[in-house]
């Protein structure tokens, strides 16, 4: 029974849509990690190597330029932010929060619903003039993704875009990224 689940649910991931595949794998976990939010797991999009690939395609069609760098977001953004950096054959730059990366940072604190939040960059990752594209995993509020947009620019470096795997549309994150680029790619939107 098992086996025949499986036998008809992968082989037509492939035949829906990259949005409906994505939805298909994220599974939804309610009160994580505190009560109140539904937490989008992306691990089982891990496990199919197919959709990975997609995801990468479908994050480098969105695309307007070649970016000289991509930036992920710990932790999620370093999974597929690292892959379209090596297709694209450019660097991939960490963002942590404070206190994990062991050389000379730079920092950005910005708001989150209760208090705020640090994140940091190397502080000689980035070229000056540069063309830096933002990746994570998800778009909520746009705080964390705003605050990678202002560790690039406090280098010289410019915000060529941004790129998501899901959006969460009703928290109306892109308001926040619209000033530093209208190059904003989200595969997925609930
Ligand atoms: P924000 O700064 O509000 O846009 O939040 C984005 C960051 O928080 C990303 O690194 C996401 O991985 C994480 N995040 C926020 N909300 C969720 C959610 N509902 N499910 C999974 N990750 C989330």
């Amino acid at each position: 029974m098992l086996f025949l689940k499986i036998s008809l649910s992968l082989p037509s991931l492939h035949l829906m849509s990259l949005e409906s595949t994505i939805k298909a794998l994220i599974r939804d976990v309610p009160d994580f990690p505190k009560p109140g939010i539904v937490f989008k797991d992306i691990t089982p999009i891990l496990e199919n190597q197919e959709t990975c690939n997609r995801i990468v395609e479908g994050l480098m069609n969105g695309l307007q330029m070649k970016p000289d760098a991509i930036v992920g977001i710990e932790s999620r953004g370093f999974l597929f932010g690292f892959l379209l950096a090596n297709k694209l054959n450019i660097p991939f730059v960490l963002i942590r929060k404070a206190g994990k990366l062991p050389y000379k940072t730079i920092q950005c604190e910005y708001a989150l619903e209760y208090g705020t939040a640090v994140v940091e960059m190397h502080e000689d990752s980035l070229k000056k003039g540069w063309n830096v594209l933002v990746h994570d995993d998800l778009l909520a509020t746009g705080g964390t993704a705003e605050a990678a947009a202002r560790l690039i620019q406090a280098q010289g470096a410019n915000v060529s875009g941004f790129c998501f795997i899901v959006e969460l549309e009703f928290l109306n994150g892109k308001q926040k990224l619209i000033k530093h680029s209208n190059n904003i790619t989200c595969l997925a939107q609930y």
